[in-house]
């Protein structure tokens, strides 16, 4: 089994007096794909944000190769090697396609990832590269915004509904890019309100309802009725 890289323990997040995520605890191992599967308001994307620092940690541990990092300002977990695709993308709308990419290799830790890299891996992008971002189409968006994510050289890529608002078929081309994203070693936490979707992309599963950890298992050994209850809570 490969090396153990981040863990989470027994995590609560607040907004103000609201309690959204309540003893979380996920677990992502070196290569891995993990998913996390939950509907609107299960609390995935605050998760996403407590893992990179964007909202605070109230209790609980998070432990990157055995170092706690929970707590640490964005920049720091970045710098040790978190990275996220944010809902919603984020591009920064006045810049073009390879500035939008630069920006993500501000805090860059050494690895293969620069925007050569990433023009292999999305070819589309060097076509693009001199074009506004946000001029792209949806799917070609979603490309800059993971390969600004990966110029950090992460080794946890967290990637929150990359394929919200997207065709089919641009969801399948994203999500065949994972296997090479992984191919040395980085992680990935892939958070999809698709089931089949986060089914298909992950070796195992975790479902959020209403901040809780409400099933989690490996990927094929998981019933669609487990996911149905688990997700809707039917
Ligand atoms: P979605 O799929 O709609 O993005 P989600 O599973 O990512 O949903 P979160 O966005 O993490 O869910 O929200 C979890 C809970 O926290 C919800 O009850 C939501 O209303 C609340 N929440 C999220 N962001 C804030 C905020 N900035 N201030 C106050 N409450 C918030």
């Amino acid at each position: 089994m490969s090396e153990m890289l981040l863990e989470v323990q027994g995590l609560n997040a607040f907004y103000g007096d609201a309690q959204a995520l309540f003893n979380v605890s996920l677990q992502l191992r070196a290569g891995e794909v993990v998913g996390v599967l939950g509907a609107n308001g299960a609390g995935k994307s605050t998760l996403m944000k407590s893992l990179t620092g964007l909202v605070a940690v109230d209790k609980g541990a998070i432990r990157l190769r055995q170092q706690p990092i929970g707590g640490m300002p964005p920049g720091e977990i970045v710098k040790h090697g978190v990275a996220l695709v944010p809902e919603g993308r984020r591009l920064f709308p006045s810049m073009t396609v390879e500035e939008n990419l630069m920006m993500g290799g501000y805090s860059k830790r050494p690895g293969r990832w620069n925007k050569h890299a990433i023009f292999e891996l999305f070819p589309i992008l060097e076509e693009k590269r001199s074009q506004p971002a946000t001029s792209l189409s949806g799917g070609q968006q979603q490309m800059v915004a993971i390969g600004r994510a990966l110029m950090s050289n992460p080794d946890v890529l967290l990637c929150d509904e990359i394929s919200l608002g997207l065709a089919p078929v641009v969801i399948k081309d994203i999500y065949e890019s994972l296997p090479d994203i992984c191919s040395d070693g980085m992680s990935v936490v892939v958070v999809e309100q698709d089931v089949i979707v986060a089914q298909q992309c992950s070796a195992r599963l975790y479902c959020l309802q209403e901040g809780r950890v409400s099933l989690e298992g490996t990927s094929d050994a998981l019933t669609r009725d487990q996911i149905s209850e688990a997700y809707f809570g039917i």
